[in-house]
């Protein structure tokens, strides 16, 4: 921070001022983009003595640190410290090795983003520590399933594309009464609208792809972290090398400046789109915790304080094609992976693919969206000429 502030802050004014360090910059207000590997020590003793506030480029530097205190200041109250990543599934992926070691057992959401899932089922596996999927919506009855060696509960609410809503306080309670950590995948939220730490979270992930970056040209990621989860987490990715571009740790940084306006926007643009679609004839139910209709709604209310852009539909039983002819018909949602850039985006989806615990039935074929800061008026105009062409194709 330039200077400090002389009474408490709110998000939106730590989100302008977190990690900036006048004097690093020369007065500058951002921080210089460091391309280094090497740093000179000033002698022989120094080097030895590793005295230096910064000592390779892999471990950290101006840029980096930056980052960091932002994105720590950001969590708040709970956070010891966050690890860099340089992609969301990276810092999903790190989290996880960081807490498990061979022979542990370990609680994922049959909800989990599906590449978390090949990841248990893969490289997990080969190492010796066994999954068990469990119902998002299973609360304190989680305790059912926890062994002597269970190490860790992997949460994920809203889950990916299906949006079940989970009560993260009880299962947290649950799993901190028999000594494992809780992990949440709070890259929907993002820290502004779901403050997982006073939740009991101990290992927050976010993928910095998404609303962090902003604007759909970075891949980067992050694990917040609690002081009983940090030391093995720094020490985790240290040892294993990982570490970010400098031009897309600048890229984050930047991104996070605008966070608050930008998800204020999404969260507004998307709930009105939802409510339009939940209005309409072909559409059976709108999967959006933050509408009334939504078995979540009450937990999203509790916990959260607002919802981003991204949120999924069930249409009436159709036929593929006009499916296929509604999204292809859509100019302003571009059909892509990944969310939380500036842009609208639309992908067809089937959980039944993947899940293992639960049974997916929705009635009907599934869309995501990803409603972005385009004027709400042109989408819907938009998503009104794809449900003209999809009647005229069923
Ligand atoms: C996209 C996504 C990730 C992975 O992020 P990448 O940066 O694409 O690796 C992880 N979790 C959720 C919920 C996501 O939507």
């Amino acid at each position: 921070m330039s200077k400090k502030p002389k009474t408490p802050i709110k998000p939106d004014t730590l989100l302008a001022h977190a990690g900036r360090d006048s004097e690093l910059s020369h007065g500058f207000i951002n921080p210089p983009v460091y391309h280094a590997s090497t740093l000179l020590f000033a002698s022989a003793e120094d080097q030895v003595a590793h005295r230096s506030r910064y000592q390779y480029g892999r471990r950290g530097t101006p840029t980096t640190e930056a980052l960091e205190d932002a994105l720590t200041a950001l969590e708040g109250e709970g956070c010891a410290g966050v690890a860099l990543l340089p992609s969301g599934l990276a810092a999903i992926t790190t989290a996880l090795l960081a807490v498990v070691g061979a022979g542990d057992h370990i609680l994922v959401t049959d909800s989990v983003y599906r590449p978390t899932r090949t990841f248990c089922d893969g490289i997990l596996k080969r190492m010796g520590v066994e999954t068990t999927y469990y119902d998002p919506l299973i609360g304190a009855d989680i305790a059912k399933l926890f062994r002597p060696n269970t190490r860790a509960v992997f949460t994920e609410s809203p889950g990916s594309q299906s949006f079940e809503m989970q009560d993260i306080p009880a299962i947290a309670k649950v799993a901190h009464d028999r000594g494992a950590l809780v992990l949440t995948d709070n890259t929907w939220a993002s820290p502004l609208y779901y403050r997982a730490f006073e939740k009991g979270v101990d290992l927050s992930i976010q993928a910095g792809t998404k609303y962090i970056g902003g604007h759909s040209d970075i891949m980067f990621g992050c694990v917040a972290a609690n002081a009983k989860a940090l030391p093995a987490l720094k020490d985790f990715v240290y040892t294993l090398g990982l570490c970010v571009g400098p031009d897309d740790m600048f890229l984050a940084l930047r991104g996070l400046r605008t966070l608050s306006v930008r998800l204020r926007r999404h969260h507004e643009s998307g709930l009105a789109i939802a409510r339009w679609l939940e209005a309409r004839p072909e559409v059976l139910r709108v999967m959006h915790p933050a509408l009334e209709s939504d078995p979540g709604h009450a937990i999203w209310k509790r916990d959260f304080t607002g919802a981003c852009g991204l949120f999924s539909i069930v249409l009436k039983p159709v036929s593929q094609q006009a499916v296929y002819a509604f999204m292809n018909e859509l100019a302003l949602f571009g059909i892509g992976y990944s969310w939380g850039g500036f842009e609208s985006l639309v992908i067809s989806f089937d959980c039944d693919e993947y899940r293992t615990a639960t049974t997916w039935a929705p009635g009907g074929p599934t869309l995501r969206f990803h409603v972005g800061l385009e004027d709400p008026a042109d989408l819907i105009a938009d998503l009104e000429r794809g449900f003209a062409v999809f009647n005229a194709t069923k």
